[in-house]
């Protein structure tokens, strides 16, 4: 194979990182998001018994849902309210 076939390999390779895996776009949404201790000052009748995890605000409900912001290895992750799917607020997995 020519070279210049590898160096298209490795820019598509090195693009869909960026795009999968990194995802400046969403990325960026979950920073606007609050993490733990700044939703509780905006929502604080939401904290619960439970240090790492806090209510929903919008329906109250305690079922709060965390996933990884794209893939399993993802440190980023947003909390989601499983009755009423609002995003709550970020945190990062310590690895
Ligand atoms: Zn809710």
């Amino acid at each position: 194979m020519a070279w210049y076939i590898y160096l298209i390999i490795a820019i598509g390779v090195t693009l869909q990182y960026y795009f999968v895996f990194y995802s400046p776009r969403q990325d960026e949404d979950w920073r606007k998001l609050p993490l733990l201790a700044e939703y509780l000052i905006q929502h604080p009748e939401c904290k619960t018994d439970d240090d790492e995890n806090a209510r929903c605000y919008h329906c109250e409900s305690n079922k709060v849902l965390f996933q990884p912001l794209t893939t399993h290895a993802d440190p980023r992750y947003k909390h989601i309210c499983l009755n009423c799917k609002t995003i709550l607020f970020r945190s990062k997995s310590i690895i």
